[in-house]
């Protein structure tokens, strides 16, 4: 117990173990033998124990709605096991060798794991039908407890899918509220100590309100959930309902909020009580949210609800925060959430007349605080009521209903399929070695453990935890400071408010720049040339964002005469130095990341987190690279008695890096700074559509402290690229582009010219015809999420992008479906409009070209989605998003690259076909798969040839060191940028060996490394 509890605290505390101990004496051991939850719990228990073999059955479950037939369910069954090996209980296995393919035994066992399945989904889910829920609440009223229903849904990606959601709402309140009004009146559960209290209950998710629910675009995410939900709580007040708001995940938190405050402050539901949200105890943040909701409730003058629980997506929290980098926003120790929970709880007491309190929670120890703290701030006992989910602690709910206690029941109904997910997060919480459920009744913990203060509880683990290292002891080494490893640049969080008003207001700075001149610099000096070319932004083409003196090919070659000048001053900075530049140039980017990223969105046409995503990666490159550059200088020693040998890297000359626009930064940034710190010098030649973002990263690494001359940027045409890849004195073009262009490159550079001494280096990414296979057992829910994203983020203007799905026959129509409406649902606009999902194409001559492929599409399969984008027309380069099924694989749709928001689906009559479908291109670039077998998945990684292949995720968005990224056959040379083999793209290396034997005596080897990358020698002509 801490030393500084109050009196208050300390009798709340003595009377919550009282209360508990009560409690506990009532509940007994928990379900019995003649129960059914008894049953249930050994079998998981028999199964589950070990953490492999519990996993790989909830990933069977998982799937198994979608599993047909006996022998897809063994066959499931069985590459789950496998995966579990020798950790999974004899008997199962016995089970399975029992039921060869094709048998009897075979259907007998699939039998079996299906009614397993239905049998563990009852428990936790009141029914399919709006008949079987009526049934289970009636039920539940005869054991006087009240219930809340909610609608198991599939995540709602499509607008037409947000209708049903609503209606399916408002279909279950009718349904409900005529029966249960005529019911007799049970006291306990239909009166507080106001009078009568709603009998028809309702907990809604608010993101099944909308396809497109994302703090990102707050205000219209708003006007389309406010649309839908307005007319549900209309019914539901007429019809003298309740309607709950779940919490889902942290990312939807404050938007939820926003979103109920807003709607029930209307004139129209302001003075009504019967509804009420979710807190979840687990969120660091949740004090705060009470505090706030409590000031709103007192603006409002009206009391709501609050259903306090812990939070049901703990792991995934944790998982996706630590993926990208984020701050974790829950807390990381149960104690500290049940802490959390009973401050949450006293709070919800001492203002129970503003924010009524419904304690959703099976742990008898945080019911028991809540229920001490009910009594010293003299909380009559029926205004407020406990909440538990169904199917869990049902020994419990039982005992507290005997006290007198209005106990409410989560009644979750739904089909089995969309239900799955419901199940195994139950299945999760329920075999979770945190659970207080599992400790009490499965575990058998002492009572008075289960009673402890968390707080109590977290200072014994503070001393049982090992001293912690000192931050730093391990690396610390005050002569050669070791630099951190790498890690990616986190991207930024728009669900957060400062976040999108630093956006909004660096927009507004840099359309205030719109139309500035800038000069054509070499070597640190304006050069008139006499001509200027514009940049303008395609969502907006009257609008021009920068002027550019427009550099000639003589200028390319003065720029290539200034760059070998500098290559021997460069080349002998010593490497850490150099790495310096691209790390200073980093936190530059850092510095001024919203202001890149809307450079982005007005000159490339790029909505707002994938600008913001190239700026991280451009950040990511100079930080991944300036370590290898570090890691490679130190050189390699191979010395024997009597010799050296030492491996030393050299800098190749002269590099040319010819870029694209469609990632304006990233790209240039990779090229360009991996062949500075390996000590070449560059010219870089920028697209013609993207200058302004490159003079900006020249101007970066000159703020950097890159010297004058090692780095020219020339905004030009084609012809300033044709000198650079024409001229002798290149030693090595970076190339990102056309296949055509690439390959042109190639074979010019293969012919050394009249005098050259060298063969050109070429690294070359081109295209690639992109194809994501979507098998028969896919979790459609997350295939058509990611075949959109990948298809059509940045309008499909990414090498990455799919332009070909490929759909087993099993769950075609049900694909295309779903991906068509979902399509639908994604605004095409300006990029500077954040609630922008498909913005322009690049220019007017690539809006002609993709809408030449609609034609083409046309007369090659079945147009089942063509957008019109209506007046949008007339003020930018859109074209909208085209979906063409039953495309046969020769079709030209299938085989060019469209480079557009076009996608082709085809249809594979099994695994093989698609592979065959799926490799059947010139082309080596991106691939994924959707698919829950194990075995598929395994097929697929060995045989689709692709240089980046994605499983169960969009195949877009590669990050550094994480993804190094690049293809083959005709989509690139198979350079991996930003992996560790690319810097040696930008490097000669050197052995050098030397006998010191002198007269039979050989010195020991010093094996010093050299810290500076000595020039090619060959590429400086010396
Ligand atoms: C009626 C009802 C409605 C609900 N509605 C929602 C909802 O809308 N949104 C929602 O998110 N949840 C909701 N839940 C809560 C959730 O689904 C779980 O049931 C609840 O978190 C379990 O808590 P407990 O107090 O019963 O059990 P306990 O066993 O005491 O607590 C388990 C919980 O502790 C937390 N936890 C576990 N490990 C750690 C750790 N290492 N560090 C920190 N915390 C940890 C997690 O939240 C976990 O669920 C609801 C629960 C009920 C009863």
């Amino acid at each position: 117990m801490t030393a500084s509890r109050d009196a208050t605290s300390t009798s709340i505390e003595h009377r919550a173990r009282e209360i508990g101990r009560v409690l506990f004496a009532k509940v007994g051991g928990g379900p019995k033998p003649w129960e059914r939850g008894w049953w249930d719990d050994r079998m998981m228990n028999l199964t589950l124990g070990d953490p492999l073999v519990k996993v790989q059955l909830f990933r069977f479950i998982d799937a198994m709605p979608v599993l047909k037939t006996p022998t897809a369910i063994r066959r499931h069954l069985v590459e789950y096991l496998d995966e579990a090996g020798d950790r999974v209980p004899w008997w199962l296995r016995l089970a399975v060798a029992l039921a060869p393919a094709g048998t009897l035994g075979e259907r007998a066992l699939a039998g079996i794991a299906r009614f397993g399945a239905t049998h563990m989904a009852r428990r936790f889910i009141a029914g399919a039908t709006p008949d079987e829920a009526l049934k289970t609440v009636l039920a539940l009223r005869r054991q006087r407890i009240a219930f809340t229903a909610d609608l198991l849904g599939e995540a709602v990606i499509s607008e037409h899918e947000a209708e049903r959601y609503q209606q399916t709402c408002l279909d279950l309140i009718r349904g409900l509220a005529r029966p249960l009004g005529v019911e007799p009146e049970i006291p306990q559960i239909d009166r507080d100590h106001r009078g009568s209290i709603p009998r028809v209950n309702l907990s809604l998710k608010l993101t099944s309100l909308t396809a497109r629910f994302d703090a990102l675009y707050d205000h219209s995410t708003l006007y389309r959930v406010a649309r839908r939900l307005r007319p549900i709580l209309r019914t539901a007040r007429d019809l003298g309902a309740y309607v709950h708001v779940d919490m889902e995940q942290y990312a939807h938190k404050d938007l939820t909020l926003a979103i109920f405050k807003s709607v029930l402050s209307e004139p129209e539901f302001r003075d009504w009580p019967d509804v009420g949200i979710v807190i979840q105890g687990y969120l660091t943040e949740t004090e705060a949210d009470l505090g706030s909701l409590l000031d709103w409730v007192k603006q409002r003058g009206t009391p709501i609800t609050v259903r306090l629980v812990k939070g049901a997506y703990w792991d995934y929290e944790v998982v996706l925060a630590r993926q990208l980098g984020w701050p974790i926003p829950v807390y990381l120790h149960k104690w500290q959430t049940d802490a959390c929970y009973e401050r949450s709880a006293r709070f919800l007491m001492e203002h129970h007349e503003q924010l009524r309190p419904a304690l959703g929670s099976h742990n008898v120890r945080s019911l028991a605080l809540a229920m001490a703290a009910a009594e010293t701030y003299h909380v009559p006992d029926d205004s407020y009521e406990i909440q538990m989910l169904h199917g869990m602690g049902e020994p419990i709910q039982r005992a507290l209903v005997a006290d007198g206690k209005r106990v409410r029941v989560y009644t979750p109904y739904g089909a089995m399929l969309p239900g799955m997910a419901y199940l195994v997060r139950r299945l999760l919480e329920n075999t979770s070695n945190e659970s207080f459920l599992k400790a009490s009744f499965t575990d058998h913990a002492q009572v008075e453990e289960l009673l402890r203060d968390p707080e109590e509880v977290g200072a014994m683990w503070g001393r049982n935890q090992p001293s912690q290292r000192k931050p730093g002891s391990l690396t610390a080494n005050a002569a050669a400071p070791v630099l951190t490893p790498f890690q990616n640049e986190p991207p930024t969080d728009f669900t957060r408010p400062e976040a999108r008003a630093a956006m909004s207001e660096a927009l507004r700075v840099v359309r205030g720049q719109f139309g500035r001149v800038y000069p054509l610099v070499l070597n640190g000096r304006a050069v008139a040339t006499g001509t200027e070319f514009t940049s303008t932004d395609p969502s907006e083409t009257a609008s021009v964002v920068g002027r550019f003196v427009q550099a000639r090919p003589e200028d390319a070659r003065q720029a290539i005469a200034i760059a070998r000048e500098r290559l021997a001053a460069w080349s002998a900075t010593p490497a850490a130095d150099r790495a310096s530049v691209l790390l200073k140039a980093a936190a530059l980017m850092r510095a001024k990341r919203s202001e890149i990223s809307a450079w982005e969105v007005y000159e490339c046409g790029k909505p707002w987190r994938e600008a913001d995503g190239d700026v991280a990666e451009a950040i990511d490159f100079c930080e991944f690279y300036a370590r290898e550059m570090i890691r490679l200088a130190e050189g390699k020693h191979r010395d024997v008695p009597g010799e050296t040998n030492a491996i030393e890297r050299i800098a190749r000359g002269v590099v040319a890096v010819i870029p694209p626009w469609n990632f304006p930064l990233a790209i240039p940034t990779g090229m360009t700074v991996a062949a500075l710190v390996a000590g070449n010098t560059v010219v870089l030649k920028p697209s013609e559509r993207a200058p302004r973002i490159a003079l900006l990263l020249g101007e970066l690494l000159r703020e950097a402290g890159l010297p004058e001359g090692v780095l020219t940027v020339l905004p030009g045409f084609g012809d300033v690229g044709k000198a650079l890849v024409d001229d002798p004195r290149v030693a090595l073009i970076a190339f990102t582009g056309s296949r055509d262009v690439g390959l042109e490159i190639n074979r010019k550079a293969a012919e050394p010219a009249h005098g050259q001494n060298h063969v050109k280096r070429v690294i070359a990414e081109m295209g690639g015809k992109n194809a994501i296979i979507v098998d028969d057992d896919s979790d459609l829910d997350e295939a058509v999420v990611g075949v959109l994203q990948s298809a059509f983020g940045y309008a499909g203007q990414k090498c990455s992008a799919c332009s070909r799905v490929i759909v087993l026959d099993g769950v075609y129509d049900a694909f295309v479906a779903r991906l068509v409406d979902a399509a639908r649902a994604l605004p095409v606009g300006p990029a500077d409009n954040p609630d922008t999902a498909v913005g322009p194409v690049i220019d007017a001559k690539a809006r002609v070209r993709v809408e030449g492929y609609k034609t083409i599409a046309e007369g090659e399969g079945d147009v089942v989605l063509s957008v019109d984008v209506g007046p949008l027309v007339a003020r930018g380069n859109y074209v909208g998003p085209l979906i063409v099924a039953g495309v046969h694989p020769d079709a030209r749709i299938a085989q060019e690259e469209v480079f557009g928001p076009v996608l082709a689906v085809l249809r594979a009559s099994d695994l093989n076909d698609a592979l065959r479908i799926a490799n059947g291109t010139v082309y080596a670039l991106t691939g994924g798969l959707y698919s829950r077998s194990p075995a598929n998945i395994d097929r697929v990684k060995r045989e689709f040839r692709v240089g980046n292949l994605y499983v169960n995720r969009p195949i877009t968005g590669a990050l550094v060191d994480r993804q190094p990224f690049g293809g083959f056959q005709l989509s690139g040379i198979g350079t991996k940028a930003g992996g560790t083999d690319y810097l040696l793209e930008f490097l000669l290396t050197r052995t050098i060996t030397e006998n010191t034997m002198r007269r039979g005596f050989a010195p020991e080897s010093d094996g010093a490394s050299t810290a500076a990358t000595p020039t090619n020698e060959a590429a400086l002509g010396v």
